[in-house]
Order: C-alpha cells, then structure tokens, then sequence
C-alpha cells in the first residue's frame, strides 16, 4: 500500500495506525531522512539541506534508500509505503522494484485537505515538534511541490484504477475509520 497525500494531512499518523491495525511495517521516508538527519550520518547530511528549504532530496538518494529498505526482510508480508513516491520519475522506480521483488501495488490511499487549513495545521505543528521545516515560506512550498509534482503520482495511480480518496480533514479517530473502510471496500473490489 502507499498512502499520499499533501504537508500536513497526518499522514504519517494514519500510516502507523494502519500499520498496527493491519500488521503491515509502515515506512516513512521522511522518518528515515529525519533518522539520519540526527544520527548525522552522510545520508543525513546530504538530505537535511534539501528538507530545511522544502525541497525534494534528489531521486539519486532517495530512490536507493527506498530500494534497500525494500529488500529487507520485515516486508515479506506487505508494506505501507508513506511519502514516496512524490515524483512520476519515482513512480516509474518503484514500478521496477516492485516487478524485480514479483509484487503489486493493492491500494494508493490519498489523504485530501484543504491548503489554508494545513498551513494552520502545520503552524500549530511547529510550535509542538520544532520541525525544522515547518514555517510559513517553506510550508507553503512544500505545499506547491506537492501540488506540481505529486498531483501527477495520485493522476497515474487513478488510472491504474488503485486510488482511494479519503478525506483528511476532522478528528485523528475519525479519519481512521474513514481510512480502513476506504481500505477495506478497495481490498474487496
Ligand atoms: P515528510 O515527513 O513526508 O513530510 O518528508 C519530509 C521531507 O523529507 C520532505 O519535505 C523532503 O525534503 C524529504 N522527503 C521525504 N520523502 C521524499 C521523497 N519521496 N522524495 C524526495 N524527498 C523526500
């Protein structure tokens, strides 16, 4: 499974509570960027300037690190892909690790809201956690990124004919059960 969707739609949130519910590993790029962020390691280094400014990482770096989180051993049983891909260039990628590993895509989920109100969300958000990308410039590109490039990601998986909207907006509970239904009746189609 994947789950999309723009800054601050919660869907890292919505991807653990599936991950536990369905007993799938959910893999957040992001998590492993921040990971590595704060372990400073190479990958960390590289990356963090690209997030401070809400920029993409390059495909160069993000591609390999999905391809070898990937191949380990604790996604046998499925996976719940969150924040990637973002690009169409990443789509194409993951197509051909998914062919190599003889899997398919079951369900694309797409959390929707509206922009105004995750930037509210997002401004709340950062003074909760300090994230280092979370004030109102680099939001609201983040915000753009997502609505240039990965509008594109959600467009291929609809034609694909996997895409399930869900919308994003209302309490974290409710939003759950809106996510697992959503699930549920794509699963059974
Ligand atoms: P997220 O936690 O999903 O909002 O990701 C935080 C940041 O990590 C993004 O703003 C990007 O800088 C970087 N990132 C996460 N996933 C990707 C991806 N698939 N491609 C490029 N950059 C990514």
């Amino acid at each position: 499974m994947l789950i999309i969707g723009p800054p601050g739609s919660g869907k890292g949130t919505q991807a653990e509570r599936i991950s536990e519910r369905l007993g799938v590993v959910a893999i957040s790029t992001g998590d492993i960027f921040r990971a590595n962020v704060k372990g400073e390691t190479p990958l960390g280094i590289e990356a963090k300037k690209y997030m401070d400014a809400g920029d993409f990482v390059p495909d160069s770096v993000t591609n390999n690190m999905v391809r070898d989180r990937l191949s380990q051993s604790d996604v046998e049983n499925g996976f719940l892909l969150d924040g990637y891909p973002r690009t169409t260039a990443q789509v194409d990628y993951l197509d051909q690790i998914l062919a190599e590993g003889e899997q398919e895509l079951d369900v694309v989920l797409q959390l929707t809201a509206d922009d105004e109100e995750l930037v509210a969300r997002l401004l709340g958000r950062a003074k909760e956690t300090g994230r280092s990308d979370d004030n109102e410039t680099v939001i609201r590109h983040r915000l753009d990124l997502y609505h240039e490039q990965t509008e594109a990601v959600v467009a291929k998986y609809a034609e694909r004919g996997i895409l399930t909207q869900v919308d994003g907006i209302g309490g974290i509970d409710e939003v759950t059960d809106r996510v697992l239904t959503a699930i549920e009746s794509a699963k059974a189609v």
